[in-house]
């Protein structure tokens, strides 16, 4: 099962590629394996994907500890302050960047063990009260404070789109955020990157990509529905 899925979403990823004209490989697949086993992870493992996205610390980190192979773990979901500390040197990327003071716990941990911190800023860009991420409004002054952390590095944007029936809802959405990062991208600011853009779940990603996803985010579409109460 996890290799036809697998096969469908990466089908599906060359043919919004090709749709929007661009090129597969700037587009990378993270597989979602939030509640998901270790075993599903080995298996996917022998079929090479190396990018698996979390969205809890602690399950992060007990696979981060078990797994056979080294591979490189996202960390998606909301971060609290007090966790920082447990993934800052296991996390690949940390997609959920959402505050100053989240950042400079991160800078804090970054420089204990001496590391540098690749994270992304998250956008809440419908404005949902459900959801985390800064107004973009204030990315400018969230970007000024954060250019001067020398152990995080800024690499783009990542936003969590609403929940739709219909994927089409999300494209203005997608549209804003990619705006947003050719906006920030133009302004050339010191030790901020935007070479990621962070966005699509398994309902959306082919929009996404579309509208300039370099990252999506799939787990249902590959592991199958999740059980939140195993
Ligand atoms: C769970 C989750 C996903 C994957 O969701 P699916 O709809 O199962 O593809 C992507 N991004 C974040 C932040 C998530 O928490």
């Amino acid at each position: 099962m996890l290799k036809n899925n697998l096969e469908t979403v990466k089908n599906k990823i060359i043919a919004a590629c090709q749709k929007a004209n661009r090129n597969p490989k700037d587009v990378t697949l993270i597989a979602v394996s939030k509640t998901k086993p270790l075993s599903d992870i080995e298996e996917l493992i022998t079929y090479g994907v190396k990018e698996y996205g979390e969205n809890k610390v602690q399950e992060l980190c007990d696979k981060y500890e078990n797994v056979s192979t080294p591979v490189n773990w996202h960390l998606i979901g909301h971060l609290q302050t007090n966790k920082v500390k447990y993934i800052v040197d296991k996390a690949c990327l940390i997609h959920s960047v959402d505050s100053i003071k989240l950042a400079k716990e991160i800078e804090k941990e970054a420089t204990k063990k001496n590391v540098v911190a690749n994270i992304l800023i998250q956008v809440n860009i419908a404005h949902e009260d459900t959801k985390f991420g800064i107004d973009e409004n204030n990315i400018y002054e969230i970007l000024d404070e954060i250019k001067d952390l020398h152990h995080l590095k800024v690499k783009g944007l990542m936003t969590i789109a609403p929940f739709v029936e219909n994927p089409e809802e999300n494209r203005v959405h997608f549209q804003k955020m990619h705006q947003l990062l050719l906006d920030i991208k133009s302004k050339n600011i010191d030790n901020i990157d935007m070479s990621i853009l962070s966005m699509g779940m398994t309902n959306d990603y082919e929009v996404a990509i579309e509208e300039g996803a370099t990252m999506v985010r799939v787990g249902t579409g590959i592991f199958g529905e999740r059980n939140y109460n195993i």
